[in-house]
């Protein structure tokens, strides 16, 4: 989309119109009205990813009260909203501060309360206590009449804020999918709610203890891919750098499990499509863009015709077994709980790839044993027996000792890109 620079009396206009608008639904309702639009000084009331943040905030305000009746107006001249509401209006004031506060990004947003109309204007709930400037400490009127920091400062600083808050999102979608996983119950050899699988140096605390070690590594994945686009890295050299995040969150699994390794093909993986979700947003490219540009990252230092196998493979084809297992979870979601959804896409996993956790604990025949026995229960064709028969398959893996760790990756990265899908593209990401 194209940011376009407005004139001053262009802004006054805009924010007449706005405020008539305000005034009708006033008097239409005869309730509480509230009007939110994002508060960006200088001549761009648009800035990139800010249509998006807008979208989820809109979403937050419809959860956080009762809302009768609500509007949205896009346009170059700055986005707005507004909210008919049920609640009385300082109920509402004290909703809406708590929601400007609830996150950085917030601090950019204006929601102001309605009540009524006072000398042929609405009347405005005023808000307790002053806004902090976005910069430094001091209440944001001061700073905003002396024009303490410049609008070129002001605005690369709104930018940034709306980026860290994208990649908070991002990383929140990662820890919630590596919990998620691991959460799933039975699954077959794996270390479940249940049991250890057949492993026996982990237990589910690991799982919670390394999924928190690695989280903030995924937002510093998603920031430096954000830098990279202001910096015009090319991608080689973006993947150098998430390379030495991928090791440091390496260390930081290690020293949070005592030196097990639960979750190195999820930081690899899910790491890389973190980047693939960052990458996608700066080009105003929707959610079926993530695997290309995630895969561009790998294949930027890939080397020669060298094989490769798992998770490595994985990337380089742009994640076909994970993506198709996303589209599994949530047809199956529609039929059975998320749970379950995911257990028995678990299952046809197992009877597509080669895992290679369970080619190196059990060689071809485990291997076998794994597709065979998968596919005998898939022909139980998702009943209650289904489940039943995956305890079952959950012993005799734990006696032969194996493990499909690779399947296990697959699956929390299927429900990472899930978990985006729904969290952040889903609020439209494509700005007018
Ligand atoms: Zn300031």
């Amino acid at each position: 989309m194209e940011y376009i620079a407005i004139s001053l009396p262009e802004i006054m206009e805009h924010r007449e119109k706005r405020t008539m608008r305000t005034a009708e639904l006033i008097r239409k309702h005869q309730s509480t009205v509230v009007c939110m639009s994002m508060n960006f000084i200088g001549e761009y009331k648009v800035l990139k990813h800010s249509r998006l943040i807008f979208n989820m905030f809109c979403e937050k305000v419809l959860r956080s009260t009762q809302v009768r009746f609500h509007e949205v107006e896009y346009s170059t001249f700055g986005d707005y909203a507004h909210f008919v509401c049920e609640e009385n209006p300082e109920a509402v004031k004290a909703k809406m501060c708590k929601l400007e506060e609830s996150c950085e990004v917030g601090r950019l947003f204006d929601i102001d309360v309605y009540y009524g109309m006072e000398n042929d204007s609405p009347a405005k709930i005023s808000r307790e206590g002053l806004r902090k400037c976005l910069i430094c400490d001091k209440p944001a009127i001061e700073c905003s009449r002396s024009r303490a920091h410049g609008i070129e400062a002001v605005r690369s600083h709104s930018i940034d804020i709306m980026k860290r808050h994208l990649a908070t999102l991002i990383s929140e979608c990662a820890y919630d999918s590596l919990i998620s996983e691991v959460e799933t119950t039975p699954k077959p050899g794996l270390v479940d709610k249940n049991n250890n699988g057949s492993h026996t140096d982990m237990n589910i605390n690991s799982f919670y203890a390394s999924s928190l070690a690695i989280k903030p590594f995924y937002y510093d994945m998603a920031l430096e891919t954000f830098k990279s686009f202001d910096n015009n890295l090319s991608i080689f050299e973006l993947m150098l750098r998430l390379q030495a995040i991928g090791r440091a969150a390496e260390t930081a699994m290690m020293s949070a499990t005592n030196g097990i390794n639960t979750q190195l093909g999820a930081i690899y993986t899910i790491g890389l499509l973190s980047c693939g979700v960052v990458m996608s947003l700066e080009h105003s490219q929707c959610f079926d863009a993530i695997p290309n540009y995630a895969q561009s990252l790998v294949l930027s230092v890939k080397v020669g015709d060298i094989p490769s196998f798992g998770a490595r493979f994985e990337a380089e084809n742009a994640f076909p077994n994970i993506l198709a297992t996303t589209r599994r979870i949530q047809i199956l979601n529609n039929e059975h709980n998320f749970n379950n959804s995911c257990v028995f896409a678990l299952l046809e996993i197992m009877l597509l790839i080669d895992d290679t956790n369970v080619l190196r604990r059990g060689g071809e025949s485990g291997l076998i044993f794994v597709r065979e026995q998968a596919k005998r229960i898939l022909e139980f064709n998702y009943s209650n027996e289904m489940l039943k028969a995956v305890l079952d398959f959950d012993n005799e893996m734990i006696r032969r000792n194996l493990s499909p760790g690779g399947c296990a990756d697959i699956l929390a990265a299927a429900i990472f890109m899930l978990n985006i899908k729904q969290r952040i593209f889903e609020y439209g990401y494509t700005q007018k």
